[in-house]
């Protein structure tokens, strides 16, 4: 991919860090190679990163790092 589908910029392979969400979890992946739309920081992952992140999480093979993250719930109405 040479440029982003939503903003038309050209897009940067980078290692990134990225949160996948699986069911109810939240995994941190980290070296996580990705092309990032240098404008709008769209992240684009290959269908082959895609199902190896999948893959690590469906079968447990995952880290014994852990990270926590603050959970903040937002009032219903938020005045302007
Ligand atoms: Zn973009």
């Amino acid at each position: 991919m040479k440029s982003c589908p939503f903003c038309k910029a050209p897009v940067k392979r980078k290692t990134i860090e990225h949160v996948h969400r699986w069911g109810k979890r939240l995994f941190l992946f980290k070296n996580v190679q990705a092309e990032v739309c240098s404008q709008c920081g769209e992240i684009f992952l290959k269908p082959a990163v895609l199902r190896l992140m999948d893959r690590c999480t469906a079968t447990g093979k995952v880290g014994r790092a852990r990270v926590s993250i603050p959970v903040i719930s937002l009032p219903d109405k938020v005045s302007a």
